[in-house]
This record gives C-alpha cells, sequence and structure tokens, in this order.
C-alpha cells in the first residue's frame, strides 16, 4: 500500500489502519495551515481505494480501527461513502471503527438524515477544527465557517449520533485578540459541548500567511505565559459536561488532561501554579514543541 505524502492523522489514531480515500483538504484556505499546502484535493476512485483495501486485508491482523484520510473524507459523496463503509467491514472483520477529519462545510452540506445513515454504517468519530469561537479571528484565519455555522455544524454531527473530537488553538488571535479569542471560544465549545476536546497551542508554519503576517509584525506570538493564561481563561469558561480534555500535544507548554466538568478546578489550580510561580512546574521549551 503506497501512501501519497505528506500523511497525517490525529494521535489517537496511531495504531489505526490509515486508508487514503482523498489527498489534501477541500478546505486548503486557513492562514495558520500549512498541512496540506503543495496537495492538489482530489477524492480518490473507488478503484484506487479499493486496491488499497485489498492489499490492507492480505495482512489484516485483526485491524479494529480505521481513519480514512487525508483531509474531510466527509467531502465524499454518501452513497460512495456508504458503500466504502460496508466493504470495510466486510474485508476486516475485527473492525469496530471507522473515524476521519471532517469540516464544518462538509457537516452543513449533509441531510442530517444522510450523516445518521453514515453513523449507522459504522462512521463513528469525527475530528473536527473548531480553532477559535471568534467570529474576528474565524474570518482573519479564512476558516471559511463563522462561529454560528461552527456550532450548527458540530451539533448536526453530535444530533447524528458521531462521536465528536474538537481542537482549538490557543493564541491564533496573537497578543491583540487574546481574551477574545478564550472567551469566545468557551462560548461556542460550551453550546457543542463536544465528546472530546483538545486544545493545541499555535505553532507558526514557515510558507504560511499567519507566518509572513508575524514576519511583518502584524501579528504578535503570545510568550508561554500568556499561552497559559489565555488557556486558563478558556477553561474558566468552559460548562460543558462528560467531556475529556486534553492539552497534551506536543504543541503545549504544559501537559494538561481530565474530564469537564469535573477536573476543571484542578486544571485550573495547575494552571495558576505555573502561572504564579515560574519554574514550579517545568514547560514544554520551544525548541521540542512541534505539530
Ligand atoms: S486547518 Fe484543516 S481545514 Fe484548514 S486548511 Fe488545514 S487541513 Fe484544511
Amino acid at each position: 500500500m503506497l501512501y501519497e505524502p505528506p500523511l497525517f492523522r490525529p494521535p489517537s489514531e496511531a495504531s489505526s489502519l490509515i486508508l487514503q480515500v482523498t489527498l489534501g483538504c477541500s478546505h486548503n484556505a486557513c492562514a495558520f495551515c500549512g498541512m496540506y499546502k503543495g496537495k492538489k484535493f482530489r477524492v480518490r476512485s473507488q478503484a484506487e481505494i479499493m486496491a488499497d483495501i485489498e492489499i490492507a486485508s492480505r495482512f489484516d491482523q485483526g485491524v479494529k480501527r480505521i481513519f480514512l484520510a487525508d483531509g474531510n473524507a466527509l467531502t465524499m459523496e454518501t452513497q460512495s461513502l456508504l458503500n466504502l463503509l460496508k466493504h470495510l467491514y466486510n474485508y476486516f472483520p475485527e473492525l469496530e471503527r471507522v473515524s476521519c477529519y471532517a469540516g464544518p462545510r462538509d457537516l452543513l452540506y449533509k441531510e442530517l438524515d444522510e450523516l445518521s445513515e453514515l453513523r449507522m454504517a459504522g462512521l463513528k468519530l469525527l475530528y473536527l477544527g473548531v480553532e477559535s469561537g471568534s467570529d474576528v479571528i474565524l474570518k482573519k484565519m479564512h476558516k471559511g465557517v463563522n462561529a454560528n455555522e461552527m456550532i450548527q455544524a458540530c451539533r448536526r454531527a453530535l444530533d447524528a449520533g458521531f462521536e465528536l473530537s474538537v481542537t482549538v488553538i490557543t493564541g491564533l488571535g496573537g497578543k491583540e485578540y487574546s481574551r477574545e479569542h478564550a472567551q469566545a471560544t468557551a462560548r461556542v465549545i460550551n453550546a457543542i459541548n463536544p465528546t472530546y476536546l483538545a486544545a493545541l497551542t499555535l505553532i507558526v508554519v514557515p510558507g504560511t500567511p499567519l507566518f509572513k503576517e508575524v514576519q511583518e509584525g502584524k501579528f504578535t506570538l503570545l510568550t508561554p505565559q500568556e499561552s497559559l493564561q489565555e488557556l486558563k481563561w478558556l477553561i474558566e469558561g468552559l460548562e460543558i459536561d462528560n467531556c475529556l480534555f486534553r492539552c497534551n500535544h506536543a504543541s503545549n507548554y504544559l501537559p494538561l488532561r481530565g474530564y469537564l466538568k469535573r477536573d476543571k478546578d484542578k486544571l485550573i489550580y495547575v494552571l495558576d501554579k505555573a502561572l504564579n510561580e515560574p519554574g514550579s512546574i517545568p514547560l514544554r521549551p520551544d525548541y521540542i514543541r512541534g505539530l
């Protein structure tokens, strides 16, 4: 099975079989993202996908999870996705879960019935980048939707029965919008109440429009302490329940993990300690942070 690089998957899909059903990202416009910049988006043909499934199934050693790469597999026609899911569960008898990245527009374009059908057919978990709840920041970053559309899209996924894992990016508003970013993002996440929430920390990728803005002095990055302060504002504003919160990505200065709302006070306590007693909790140095 030959992959067409670059290939990305969420950290929690490390032991999944990765199947490329699309190449690149159908949106490919976010100002901070360099993931698929040089890759022209297309949905792979049925023949290409089936050839990969055939090869992978020959070496099947009890595949339980499959992640559909690249970006936005949900862009595919619903019927093609339903056929694909059927094949996957036939070829891999021990398969328990299929997951993929989803863009907010993909969710808004599909009818709720279509989404429910996909869920029933075994597509169980969707990963979606909310990034920010601020309309100003979403627009500046060319996310392609506003905060209300983001909420609507995510609620549709949850209403259709999917588990939903969303990411937000601390520092995405720079110094200028730090407080607004935290507060607006908390409001949007509260309205969504996702299954999983991950907070990444902004890393500016060379070659992206945001990198250019930083170089030109139009966007001021947060210091590690300011980034922790913003994270604290975000967590303080969260009122969600039954949500696993993770902030243990390689981009983060301070690894945190807990269930919201049960562990909210504990998370704030750790952040307070890191903020008020610098050095008491070691932060991940910039040179080993990564995406
Ligand atoms: S952040 Fe996601 S949606 Fe935006 S360009 Fe990158 S891969 Fe595409």
